[in-house]
């Protein structure tokens, strides 16, 4: 094995898991490969042809990630092709199944495409192994579900024998069961490596959007930006990268988009002069994503949340492969979360929603946190950190350690307007009566007479919702979920709380943490 890696890879020894894959596929052991971006996984697939000598068949989602990959291994003078979705090339065909290949690429469609005869004319010749890139997409409860990968079982009775080696970056415990049982894994190899990247420092900013605050925020990033050290903005729509773009262009920082609606020209262009350190700053959207392995990239900045905890972990994630220092850093505003309740009412299945609402909860869990962000991540997934302080984001060394406050008035008043409601309103409503608001759906129910309307007029309607998360979170208000969002009421321990007030004259006190949100104010 260490012959084979130094000779076509120029390796002197094996990472981590690297060899105990390789060994178990070479024994005949199907495998879970569950490890890091840039720990090396795709040598787990590349070794086992190139010592057996039996073609490796590889499944991957993008023709143009297999593309790359290809094109490396050729140059090592490694026997590697690929079958589009739309193949017509005959000879990759023959070729393949005369066994002249040691890697054989190709994307799910393809591969639940071709023929028995193919199959059994490459078995003839012998396959070492059939491995699924990007595995997370079988599952529905991954971030990034692809219908075309859910077939892939159909596989097992065309290669009889044949050990199957699922890899991914990202799994939570539930989306492993599902590579598992999608893919039918018999009694497989499983290695986990920590998912814990301890050179990231991890932070979080809330956003107040005033008129100026893309200007501001260039100034902010390119203060801490500097003059030198790779960075990627990622903006969760074209528009803000536009609008960033211009604002670090304005401030003089040399920057440059990068999404989906460009040529692919400019695109490529972009990435080149990236890669050479020409341009220091892509500003982009998550277009910019697989295929990207520079190594010293310095910082990740998200300009909005993303959609998932995993997508925020495998973005941010592209910065400090090389394990120097480098920092993620999050940006967000309560409306990145809104907007999303809807965006659910498009899935089909059950499962697909909760995932979604799920991932979502987490990522919003993630941005809200006054305790450990590193903490958080781990724990999603599925790891059991031992540090209750990791020192190396922005809670863990915030000077003076987290602030808390007494909110039980705030509390009290909070609960009291959901009352008011009655149960039949998302947390807007009760929101807009301690705002003092005239609004239709204030009028129309005349919550505008209440005793509470107009109290919480102090504070900002962001102050209140982040407040009405942690009274969620606590136990003191619940939610239920209604036809196009979720409904709001005054859970158990809220009654409590109302009941002793108003029975003793007493509220007693609730110490509550002081968010990034709550500290906008
Ligand atoms: P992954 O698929 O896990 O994201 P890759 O397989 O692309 O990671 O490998 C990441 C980087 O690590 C590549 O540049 C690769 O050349 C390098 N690498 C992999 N295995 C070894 C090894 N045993 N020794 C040194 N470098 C390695
Ligand atoms: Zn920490």
């Amino acid at each position: 094995m260490e012959r084979v890696l130094k000779e076509f890879f120029g390796y002197t020894s094996f990472r981590p898991f690297q060899k105990e894959v390789v060994s178990q596929i070479l024994k005949g052991k199907d495998c879970l490969v569950i490890m890091a971006t840039g720990s090396g996984k795709s040598i787990c697939y590349q070794l086992p042809p190139l010592i057996t000598k039996k073609t490796a068949v590889v499944v991957s989602p993008l023709i143009s990630l297999m593309q790359d990959q290809v094109m490396g291994l050729q140059q090592r003078g490694i026997r590697a092709e690929y079958m589009g979705s739309a193949q017509t090339d005959r000879t990759v065909n023959s070729r393949a199944e005369n066994g002249d290949y040691d890697l054989l690429y190709m994307t799910p469609e393809k591969a639940c495409s071709v023929s028995q005869s193919f199959w059994t004319a490459l078995l003839s010749k012998g396959v070492s192994l059939l491995a699924v890139d990007e595995a997370h997409c079988v599952s529905e409860w991954g971030h990034d579900f692809r219908h075309e990968y859910q077939n892939l079982d159909a596989l097992r009775p065309m290669l009889p024998k044949v050990p199957f080696v699922a890899l991914t970056a990202t799994a939570t415990h539930k989306v492993r069961e599902d590579i598992v049982q999608s893919m039918n894994l018999q009694d497989a190899y499983t290695a986990i490596s920590s998912f814990d990247r301890p050179n990231l420092f991890y932070g979080v900013s809330g956003l107040n959007r005033t008129a100026t605050f893309k200007q501001e925020l260039a100034r902010e990033i390119l203060k801490d930006v500097g003059k030198s050290g790779s960075t990627i903005i990622y903006c969760t729509t074209i528009k803000d990268v536009e609008e960033v773009v211009d604002a670090l262009q304005k401030e003089g920082a040399n920057a440059r988009p990068y999404h989906a609606k460009m040529s692919s020209t400019l695109r490529t262009e972009v990435h080149r002069a990236f890669s050479t350190d020409e341009l220091q700053i892509v500003v982009a959207t998550v277009a910019f994503g697989m295929g990207i392995d520079k190594p010293d990239i310095r910082r990740v900045i998200h300009y909005g949340c993303p959609k998932s905890l995993e997508a925020y972990y495998q973005e941010s994630g592209r910065c400090g492969r090389d394990g120097f220092p480098s920092q993620c850093w999050m940006y967000y505003t309560r409306s990145d979360f809104a907007k999303r309740d809807f965006f659910t009412a498009g899935f089909t299945t059950a499962v697909r929603k909760q995932a979604v609402l799920d991932s979502y909860a987490a990522a919003k869990d993630y941005c809200a946190t006054v305790k450990c962000r590193r903490s958080i991540l781990l724990k999603y997934f599925g790891e059991n950190p031992t540090a209750e302080n990791c020192g190396n984001c922005d809670n863990c060394v915030r000077p003076g350690g987290i602030q808390y406050q007494n909110l039980a008035e705030e509390a009290h008043l909070l609960l009291s307007a959901v009352k008011v409601c009655g149960g039949n309103f998302g947390l807007g409503v009760p929101i807009d009566v301690l705002r003092g608001s005239r609004g239709k759906k204030v009028v129309d129910n005349g919550f505008d007479k209440s005793p509470v309307h107009g109290l919480g007029r102090g504070r900002n309607q962001n102050w209140w919702k982040s407040l009405a998360d942690q009274l969620l979170g606590l136990g003191y208000l619940k939610e239920t979920a209604g036809n196009n969002f979720r409904l709001v009421s005054v859970a158990d321990k809220g009654d409590q709380f109302l009941w002793s007030a108003s029975n003793m004259g007493l509220i007693s006190s609730l110490m509550l943490p002081i968010n990034q949100e709550m500290a906008l104010e």
